[in-house]
């Protein structure tokens, strides 16, 4: 039995992967994961980002465009996610960045469609929600050159050299269920080694579920198996560490904290 409650800082809970939406938010209740961060995935889906925000005190949006649909961005895109961005309960723009691992789209395409992103999260003061996957450079290089020092590399799947880097950027780093994943030695590290008030953790819900659920559609509820992962790694107390990181995610996402 925890007592302690955590913040998902990126929560899917959106109708394509769910048919009941409240179940789920239901059990994350009783498992005491107060707040719920739910970034869209693409364009069609920020409003419905934007609706859960609004139904339920505990939930904000984020909306931005995965690089995987990256070859659909466009000005019309643009100007949506701008206006769309606005919004009281958005607090942040993503999830966006660049995936050279699946390259579902052109790395060009990519890399025009995170800056455009980038630019509307700078414009607006927002946080900006990144997905980084084998590339990490060009995205370092693009945020450093674009000086936008708000931010989160979400289900971070690098290692610690690249911690001097992250920090002079001014990022933070969500952990997700990978973390939980026998072969994820140099996440691992990473948790032990990084600053922790740059520390957030996420499910990334409904993909990696965390061990030992393996094979189940993940949820927030799950959340704890990835926290009490890290405070296992840097030997200290899950309570403790709960409090941290929803203190980091209130801080980045300008979150109201008397909650
Ligand atoms: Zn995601």
């Amino acid at each position: 039995m925890t007592y302690a409650s955590v913040i998902d800082s990126h929560a899917h809970l959106l109708s394509q992967y769910y048919e009941n939406i409240d179940n789920v938010l239901a059990k994350a209740n009783e498992a005491n994961v107060k707040i719920m961060i739910v970034p869209a995935v693409n364009i069609d889906t920020c409003q419905e980002s934007i609706n859960l925000a609004q139904k339920h005190e505990n939930i904000y949006a984020a909306i931005g465009h995965h690089p995987h649909e990256a070859n659909l961005y466009n000005k019309d895109t643009e100007t949506r996610l701008y206006e769309l961005a606005k919004h009281p309960k958005v607090v942040a723009i993503g999830e966006t960045g660049l995936d050279f691992h699946y390259n579902l789209s052109s790395q060009a395409q990519q890399l025009d469609a995170f800056r455009s992103q980038i630019n509307i999260a700078k414009d607006l003061n927002k946080p900006v929600i990144v997905h980084c996957r084998d590339a990490f450079k060009q995205t370092f290089d693009l945020l450093a050159e674009l000086n936008h020092k708000i931010g989160v590399f979400h289900c971070f799947t690098g290692n610690p050299q690249m911690l001097e880097e992250i920090y002079a950027l001014n990022f933070h780093i969500s952990f997700s269920g990978i973390i939980t994943f026998p072969k994820s030695f140099e996440i691992q590290e990473t948790a032990k080694l990084m600053h922790l008030d740059k520390m957030l953790i996420e499910t990334d819900c409904p993909y990696l579920t965390p061990v030992p659920h393996r094979g189940k559609t993940n949820e927030p509820k799950y959340i704890w198996h990835t926290l009490n992962k890290i405070a296992s790694l840097r030997s200290m107390n899950s309570d403790d560490l709960a409090q941290i990181t929803v203190a980091n995610t209130q801080t980045l996402f300008n979150l109201p904290i008397n909650k």
